[in-house]
C-alpha cells in the first residue's frame, strides 16, 4: 500500500471520501427500505479505526461514519460520535436523523442531540398505528414516535414527518394530518411534513405493484400536499414524477447509456460482511466493489473510479432504450422520478441475469 499521498498518482487520490461502516444495523425492517434487510453488523470500535486506516492514504479529506442505517442505535452512541470525529477530517454536523428506538429508551439521548445543535429531526410514518407498525416492521414503533414529539419540542427540536405512500396506505394519509393537528405541530409555522413514494429498490422494489398513479396523488389531503411543496420546494407533480408509460416513451427513443450514477464526492457503504458498495442503491452483488478485508481499499477504490461492477458497467455502456425495452412496462401508470426509474431498470436487468 502507498505510504502517503505524495507517493500516489494524484488522479487516484480522492479529494473527498466518505466511508460508512454498518456497525450495528437497524432495529427496524421497513417495507420501503431502499437499503434492504441485510443482517445487522457487529463491529468493534477498533474495526472502525481499522477501516479509516485502510482508506486514509487515498483521500485528501476523509470522513468516516459508524452507520448507514439507523444512527445512534448502539448504546455507546456518544463514544462512536467522538470516535468518528477523531478519525475524520470532515466534521459534518449531526444529521436531522435520529434513532427513535434509542430515544424511547434513553432519557439522555434527546438532550445530547440538542447539545450537538440538532434543531429538527425526521419521524417516518405510513399512516396510523397499525399501518405504521406493519410498515416499520416493529410493534410499538408508532407509539414510540408519537411519545417523542413532546420531549423533542421541549428541548427545542422540531419534528418533521416523512411519509411514504403507496396504493395500499393512501387512505391513511388523513391520519398524518390529524396527528399533526392533535399534537399542535400543525400550528407551528416551521412545521413540515412531506410525502413521497420512495425509490423502487431494496425492500421497496417489492412494493412496485402498489406504487401510486396520478389518480392516487389526487387523493392526498390538501395540508399534506402544501407541507410537501413547502418543504421540498417543488410542486407535488414533480415530487412523484411521471408515469412509467411516459418514461418508456422517452427512453425508447434514446440510444445513449445512462452514464455515471456516481455523482459528487465519493460515499462508500461497508456492510456486515466487509463488502463495499457505492452509495447509489441497495447494497447488492451487482454493485459490489469488493471486500475490504479480502481485496483491500486500493482495489475497491480502483473499481469505484473505473466503475467496474456489473451494474455500473450497464450504466456506462448499455443504451437506455435496450434497458427500457428489456425491463420497463409501456402501459404502467406507476409514478417515478427519472433517476428512480433508471435505477429500478438497472436493478431489474441485473437480477434477470443472475448478478443477484
Ligand atoms: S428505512 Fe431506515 S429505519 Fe427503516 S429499516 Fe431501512 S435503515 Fe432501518
Amino acid at each position: 500500500m502507498p505510504e502517503n499521498l505524495n507517493s500516489m498518482n494524484p488522479s487516484h487520490v480522492f479529494d473527498r471520501l466518505t466511508v460508512c461502516l454498518d456497525m450495528a444495523g437497524c432495529p427496524n425492517r421497513c417495507l420501503h427500505c431502499w437499503l434492504g434487510h441485510g443482517p445487522n453488523g457487529r463491529f468493534s470500535t477498533e474495526d472502525l479505526a481499522w477501516t479509516a486506516r485502510q482508506f486514509r492514504p487515498f483521500a485528501r479529506s476523509l470522513e468516516v461514519f459508524s452507520w448507514y442505517r439507523e444512527p445512534d442505535f448502539r448504546a455507546d452512541y456518544r463514544a462512536l460520535w467522538e470516535l468518528e470525529r477523531s478519525l475524520s477530517d470532515g466534521k459534518t454536523p449531526h444529521f436531522e436523523l435520529m434513532s427513535t428506538w434509542r430515544a424511547a429508551r434513553d432519557a439522555d439521548y434527546i438532550p445530547w442531540l440538542k447539545g450537538l445543535g440538532v434543531r429538527a429531526v425526521q419521524l417516518t410514518f405510513f399512516g396510523g398505528r397499525v399501518v405504521t407498525d406493519r410498515y416499520t416492521g416493529r410493534i410499538g414503533a408508532y407509539d414510540e414516535m408519537v411519545s417523542l414529539i413532546e420531549p423533542l419540542r421541549r428541548h427545542g427540536i422540531l419534528p418533521r414527518f416523512q411519509v411514504f405512500v403507496n396504493r395500499e396506505n393512501i387512505d391513511q394519509m388523513g391520519e398524518i394530518v390529524q396527528l399533526a393537528r392533535r399534537t399542535g405541530l400543525a400550528d407551528e409555522p416551521a412545521f413540515r411534513a412531506f410525502v413521497h413514494a420512495g425509490s423502487c429498490d431494496g425492500a421497496n422494489e417489492a412494493l412496485y405493484p402498489i406504487r401510486v398513479t396520478p389518480e392516487d396523488v389526487q387523493r392526498l389531503p390538501e395540508p399534506l400536499v402544501l407541507w410537501t411543496e413547502e418543504h421540498l420546494k417543488r410542486p407535488i407533480s414533480e415530487v412523484f414524477g411521471r408515469t412509467e408509460a411516459e418514461w418508456m416513451k422517452r427512453l425508447l427513443d434514446d440510444s445513449r447509456p445512462i452514464g455515471s450514477p456516481l455523482e459528487g464526492p465519493a460515499v462508500l457503504y461497508v456492510d456486515a460482511d466487509w463488502d463495499v458498495y457505492p452509495n447509489v442503491t441497495a447494497p447488492r452483488p451487482a454493485w459490489r466493489l469488493g471486500n475490504l478485508r479480502a481485496d483491500g481499499a486500493q482495489t475497491v477504490l480502483r473499481r469505484y473510479r473505473e466503475q467496474d461492477t456489473p451494474a455500473l458497467r450497464i450504466c456506462r455502456e448499455m443504451p437506455v432504450n435496450q434497458l427500457a425495452a428489456a425491463c420497463g412496462d409501456a402501459n404502467s401508470q406507476r409514478l417515478f422520478t427519472r433517476g428512480d426509474f433508471l435505477i429500478y431498470l438497472v436493478n431489474r436487468y441485473v437480477r434477470g441475469r443472475n448478478f443477484y
